[in-house]
C-alpha cells in the first residue's frame, strides 16, 4: 500500500537531522547508566576491538585493497598491527590511568586532601579520514572507550567499502548501545555536527576543519583537529646519505604513496649538496619499486579521480613542469602516478603552495643549509618536521627554533608510532592531540577535588572583616 512505500521510504531515507538528534540521545541515555564507565566495560570493549582487528583482518585487507590499492603488508602493519598496538597500549595503561592523581596539598585550604579525578567527557564524536581509513578511525575511538565515553564514528565516505566494513564489524564486535558508525559524507556529518557533543575529534584537511570547530563553537564543545601541512625534510650534507635516502624514499613514498598526513611534503637542502641527494633517492627508488615503477604491487594508487587531477595539474604547471628529474609517469585510467622528484623549484609555485598529499617531491635548493630554517618559519606550522644531520648544534636549533606538530631528527614518520609521544598538530596543523596516555586525556575531564573535614576553622576567612582579622 502506499502507506507502507512511504514508511519504508522514510527508513530509506538519508540520516538526517532528527536520526543524528534520536541517536545522540540513545547514546546519552546509555552513557547515564553509568555502564561505560566502569573498568570492566572499558576492558571488554578494548579486548574486543583486538579481537576484531585478528578475526576480521582478511576483510580489512580486502577492504583497504579495493579503496586504496594498498600493498598488503604495508596495510597489515599500519593499520590492523598499529590498530591492535594502541588497544594494547591503552590496556595495559587504563588501571593506573583511570587511578585519581593526587595532588599537592596548599596551606590555604590547610587542612585538606586534593585529587584530580579524570571523569569521561560524555558522547564523542569522530570525524575519520580515508588515508589510513582503519587506523584514523579506530585509535581515536580506542581513545574515547579508554577513557569511559559513549562514541559515534563516522568514517570516510572516500574509502567506502572500508567505511561500510567498519559499520559491520563494529556493529558486531562492540557495544552498541554506546558505540556506533554512522556512515556518511556532507550531509550526514553535517546532520551529527548540528548535535550537542562533549568532544569532537575531527582527522582531514583544514578547510573542513574550519567548519567543525564552528559547529562545535554553537554548543562550546571542545575540538581536537588533526590536520596536515606541508611537512619540510632539511637535509645537511654531513650525513649518511645512504640510510637518509632510504628512509625519506620510505616515509614519502613507503607510506601511502605520498597520501599520509605526515609524509615528506619538500625537501631543502643545499645547491651544492642537492645533485648527490637526487642520485641517492633515484638509486633507492629504483631499489625499492624497480625500473617501471607503475608496475609495482608496492606503490598505492591515488584514491580517486579528483585527487589524481589534482596531482596531474601540480606537475603540469608551467613553473615547475621542466623541473622533473624523476618520474612524472603516470597512468589515469588506474590512478597511478610514479614517485616525482622535482629540483629547484621556484617557492611561489603551486606544489609549494598547499600540501601535497601525493607521490610528489619538490627540493628547494639554498646557499646554506641554516636558510632553510627561516623558509620553514616563513609558512603555517607544519605537522611534522624532520631533520637530517650530524651536526649536533644545528639539531638543537632545529629543536628549539621550528614550530611543528612533531619532529623527527635523521628519519621520518617514525614519531607517530611511539605512543608515549603525543600527536598532533600546532597552528594551521591542528589543534590537541592523542595516543596512548593522550589519548586517554584528550577524552577525560581532569576534575578537581578537594577534600575538607569539618576541622580547620579559622575566623579570617569569614566576614566581617575587621582591622584587627586584616592583620592576621
Ligand atoms: P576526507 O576527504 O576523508 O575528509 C575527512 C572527513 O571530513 C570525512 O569524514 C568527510 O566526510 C568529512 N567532510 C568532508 N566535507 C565535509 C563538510 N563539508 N562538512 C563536514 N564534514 C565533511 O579527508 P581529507 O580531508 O582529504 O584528508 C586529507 C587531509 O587530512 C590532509 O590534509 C592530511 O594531512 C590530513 N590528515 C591528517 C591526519 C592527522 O592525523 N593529523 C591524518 C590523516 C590525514
Amino acid at each position: 500500500s502506499l502507506i507502507e512505500e512511504r514508511m519504508m521510504e522514510k527508513e530509506k531515507r538519508v540520516f538526517d537531522i532528527d536520526s543524528a538528534a534520536s541517536l545522540v540521545k540513545d547514546l546519552r541515555g546509555s552513557f547515564y547508566t553509568g555502564k561505560t564507565k566502569s573498568y570492566e566495560w572499558r576492558v571488554t570493549q578494548l579486548k574486543s576491538v583486538i579481537k576484531m582487528m585478528e578475526e576480521k583482518e582478511k576483510e580489512i585487507l580486502e577492504a583497504l585493497q579495493k579503496d586504496l590499492s594498498k600493498p598488503e603488508l604495508e596495510a597489515f602493519i599500519s593499520e590492523i598491527a598499529m590498530t591492535k598496538s594502541a588497544a594494547k597500549v591503552a590496556l595495559k595503561g587504563l588501571k593506573n590511568w583511570m587511578k585519581p592523581e593526587k595532588a599537592g596539598a596548599s596551606i590555604t585550604t590547610f587542612p585538606s586532601t586534593a585529587e584530580i579525578v579524570s571523569e569521561p567527557l560524555g558522547v564523542i564524536l569522530i570525524i575519520s579520514a580515508w588515508n589510513y581509513p582503519v587506523l584514523l578511525s579506530l585509535d581515536p575511538v580506542i581513545g574515547a572507550i579508554a577513557a569511559g565515553n559513549a562514541v559515534v564514528l563516522k568514517p570516510s565516505e572516500v574509502a567506502p567499502a572500508t567505511s561500510s566494513l567498519l559499520a559491520r564489524v563494529v556493529e558486531e564486535y562492540l557495544d552498541s548501545s554506546a558505540i556506533r558508525v554512522i556512515e556518511g559524507s556532507v550531509s550526514e556529518t553535517s546532520a551529527l555536527l548540528e548535535q550537542k557533543w562533549d568532544k569532537i575529534l575531527y582527522t582531514g584537511n583544514g578547510r573542513v576543519g574550519r567548519i567543525v570547530m564552528a559547529a562545535a563553537a554553537k554548543h562550546l564543545t571542545p575540538v581536537i583537529l588533526e590536520l596536515g601541512g606541508k611537512s619540510p625534510v632539511l637535509v645537511d650534507s654531513n650525513i649518511n646519505l645512504e640510510v637518509a635516502a632510504r628512509r625519506i624514499v620510505a616515509g614519502k613514498w613507503g607510506a601511502n604513496n605520498g597520501q599520509a598526513c605526515i609524509a615528506p611534503d619538500y625537501i631543502i637542502t643545499t645547491k651544492a649538496y642537492a645533485p648527490e641527494l637526487v642520485e641517492a633517492l633515484k638509486c633507492i627508488l629504483e631499489e625499492f619499486f624497480g625500473k617501471e615503477p607503475l608496475e609495482s604491487k608496492e606503490l598505492s594508487c591515488i584514491v580517486n579521480s579528483n585527487h589524481f587531477t589534482r596531482l596531474a595539474k601540480l606537475v603540469d604547471d608551467d613553473k615547475v613542469s621542466g623541473k622533473i628529474v624523476l618520474g612524472g609517469q603516470r597512468n589515469e585510467k588506474r590512478l597511478q602516478i610514479a614517485p616525482t622528484i622535482l629540483l629547484d623549484v621556484p617557492q611561489d609555485s603551486q606544489i609549494m603552495m598547499d600540501e601535497i598529499f601525493g607521490p610528489l617531491l619538490p627540493i628547494i635548493t639554498v646557499d646554506q643549509i641554516e636558510d632553510g630554517f627561516d623558509i620553514i618559519r616563513s609558512r603555517s606550522k607544519p605537522l611534522a618536521a624532520y631533520l637530517f644531520t650530524n651536526n649536533k648544534k644545528l639539531e638543537r636549533e632545529f629543536v628549539s627554533s621550528i614550530s611543528s606538530g612533531g619532529m623527527l631528527i635523521n628519519d621520518t614518520v617514525l614519531h607517530l608510532a611511539n605512543p608515549n609521544l603525543p600527536f598532533g598538530g600546532v597552528g594551521d596543523s591542528g589543534m590537541g592531540c592523542y595516543h596512548g596516555k593522550f589519548s586517554f586525556d584528550a577524552f577525560s575531564h581532569k576534575k578537581a577535588v578537594l577534600h575538607r573535614g569539618f576541622g580547620g576553622e579559622s575566623s579570617a576567612r569569614y566576614p566581617p572583616f575587621t582591622p584587627k582579622k586584616q592583620k592576621i
